[in-house]
């Protein structure tokens, strides 16, 4: 059950009440053309990570622009997603539990359905699932390339998981997820380079090792917005899987290029318009966006096409903003834009995306897979 439309198609941004999260539609295409023209120029499938959007209408476009199918990280996200009309699903995330497995097998009937394993027992449960369900699940084992998140050693350790996804009946060997989240944020673009070169050897030679014991790997798929373009031209992936390329963040804009300046490979379209409730003091104001409007986990928001503003703390419904001298006053009720810090649980907060052209509302897209956490 969602909330009411935050605003009417046809009204000028300036009427949208607030708080509300605002997609500029002109960059965010911008960006949705310029990853897709990368992928098809160097020759990898483009499936688009969906945890940061959560929303079929943007799934829908992504698709519309090339992609093959898109990512989710949970087994709610995906049926969400599916009912959606999204028939190409990889959750690159273990799926853990009988009740959430057997989901996974009924879900595998209606649409082509992948996910990935670092556990024997886990490939058992996924082929119970299965085989209850009558239907086939495409199971990619998870390289742990860096960091300690989930995931299996590079070499032996994979085949091992590899062999035994291909003798388990209802299931199917679907290659490899190799993903490297923390390498994504590094600032440094030499360190960042670094980074990926250490994991897409590591890879490399995993690939050439099933090959040599009669298991082809379809699929080599991983890779985020930060480190995009090398896997895409790696000739070991065959698949990107970039997230948070179509709404930017303040948390990726901190990321350098090549020659030390700020990155920018990618524009902002996302915001949180919020309004200022509080002014007249010497050093600061508040608007109405809190931590229940915007995430701060890793990064604040930043004001956008106004000076001297700096959004410096947040409570619940209260947003801070440090007002530097010789800034010019602001009015209560005036409407600020904020950049968002981080994108992907910012859009979790909020049931509809006001989409806007040239200042006018075009559409109020449903956020369908919002606060789907099981
Ligand atoms: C989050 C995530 C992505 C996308 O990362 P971005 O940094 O948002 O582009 C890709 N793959 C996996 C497995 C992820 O968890």
């Amino acid at each position: 059950m969602l909330s009411r439309r935050p605003a009417e198609v046809g009204i000028s941004v300036a009427d949208v009440d607030t708080p509300a999260l605002l997609l500029d539609l002109e960059p965010f295409e911008r960006n949705l053309r310029k990853m897709a023209d990368l992928a098809s120029r160097s020759g990898v499938r483009l499936r688009p990570h969906a945890k940061t959007h959560k929303c079929a209408m943007i799934a829908l476009k992504q698709l519309q622009s090339g992609a093959v199918g898109v990512c989710c990280q949970k087994t709610s996200e995906a049926e969400a997603l599916a009912e959606g009309g999204i028939t190409n699903i990889l959750i690159t995330n273990q799926i853990v539990g009988e009740l959430k497995c057997r989901r996974l097998g009924a879900l595998a009937r209606q649409v082509q359905l992948a996910v990935i394993t670092d556990h024997l027992d886990q490939i058992a449960a996924y082929s119970r699932a299965a085989e209850e369900f009558g239907s086939t699940l495409s199971v990619l084992v998870d390289v742990r390339v860096g960091g300690q998140r989930a995931g299996t050693d590079a070499g032996e350790p994979v085949l091992a998981l590899a062999e035994r996804v291909a003798a388990a009946p209802g299931l199917r060997f679907g290659g490899l997820q190799a993903y490297n989240g923390t390498a994504q944020h590094i600032r440094d673009w030499g360190e960042r380079r670094a980074a990926y070169c250490k994991y897409v050897d590591k890879i490399s030679e995993t690939v050439e090792l099933l090959a040599s014991r009669g298991i082809p790997c379809e699929t080599v798929t991983g890779s985020g917005t930060g480190t995009h373009k090398w896997e895409a031209e790696s000739g070991i992936y065959t698949e990107i899987q970039p997230g948070s390329y179509i709404f930017m963040d303040t948390d990726y804009a901190a990321n350098l290029d090549e020659a030390g300046a700020g990155w920018q490979d990618f524009e902002f379209s996302l915001y949180v318009l919020s309004s200022v409730m509080h002014c007249g003091e010497k050093d600061y104001a508040l608007v109405d966006a809190g931590t229940k409007a915007v995430n701060i986990d890793v990064a604040m928001p930043a004001v956008s096409g106004r000076h001297g503003l700096s959004y410096v703390h947040a409570a619940d419904e209260h947003g801070w903003l440090d007002v530097a001298p010789q800034t010019p006053d602001l009015k209560l009720g005036e409407k600020l834009r904020l950049a968002v810090g981080h994108c992907d649980p910012t859009v979790n907060l909020y049931d509809w995306m006001v989409c806007i052209r040239n200042g006018i509302v075009e559409a109020v897209w449903p956020i369908t897979a919002r606060g789907t956490v099981l």
